[in-house]
């Protein structure tokens, strides 16, 4: 099956635990004001990928010991079907060589989906694309609702472990708040003739963090130019 994706990442490390897979489904029509992926919304935007691509990455991803597949967007359950089969396939993979025994004495790694849909929101058809996650972060992003619990980025948002694997991982983190960075940063090369160079922000920033990082790079001679969470 194919899907829309915004990018993929690997080792990303500032959504959910450990070094991990991410996965950015491309497209939302939530429009969260002070959403800082704008460039995820469009439902044509990014790029087509099939998902057994993205399985061959998550395989990737095990082999070079994640703890974890991180599924955000954009809105993956904007593309049900597609996030079902990533989830189930991701989640067969894990468990095979779980069943092979402790590699280096850690647990199975865990599959986190981003969803800013309420469980009372999802239809069955995007209840049914869950199956396979052992955690669920919910909720729109509020931008007057600023927060410090680690891997939300507004007050509202719920971690909510859905699988036993999901209830021991995540227990700890329920309502801690974040100690580490929150934002991980990735230089990558610019799109098409004379754009510079990217830069990848993964993870949730505090209030007035982008802005504050933006000055900074300013200050020492690098400007944005298409910031994402620009409108
Ligand atoms: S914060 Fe998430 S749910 Fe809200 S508009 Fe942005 S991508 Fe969509």
């Amino acid at each position: 099956m194919e899907v829309r994706i915004s990018g993929t990442h690997f080792p990303l490390e500032t959504l959910g635990p450990g070094r991990r897979l991410g996965v950015w489904f491309q497209g939302c029509s939530l429009a969260c004001a002070g959403c800082m992926s704008r460039h995820t919304w469009a439902a044509r935007g990014g790029t087509s990928r099939h998902v057994d691509e993205l399985l061959e990455l998550w395989r990737e991803a095990l082999d070079g010991g994640a703890e974890g597949l991180t599924v955000s967007g954009g809105e993956p359950l904007q593309q049900p079907d597609a996030l079902a089969e990533l989830l189930a396939g991701a989640a067969g993979l894990r468990n095979a060589r779980a069943g092979r025994g402790p590699e280096g004495g850690r647990a199975p790694a865990d599959l986190l989906v981003y969803t800013g849909y309420e469980p009372a929101e999802w239809t069955e058809r995007q209840e049914r694309a869950l199956a396979g996650a052992d955690a669920v972060v919910t909720g729109r992003f509020r931008v007057a609702e600023p927060t410090r619990l680690v891997w939300r980025g507004s007050a509202n948002q719920r971690i909510r472990p859905r699988t036993a694997l999901g209830a021991v991982r995540y227990a700890p983190h329920l309502e801690r708040e974040a100690t580490g960075a929150r934002l991980q940063a990735v230089v990558t090369p610019g799109a098409g003739a004379g754009r510079g160079m990217g830069l990848r922000l993964y993870g949730v920033p505090l209030r007035g963090e982008l802005a504050r990082a933006e000055r900074a790079l300013r200050g020492t001679g690098v400007s944005l130019r298409d910031a994402s969470w620009r409108p």
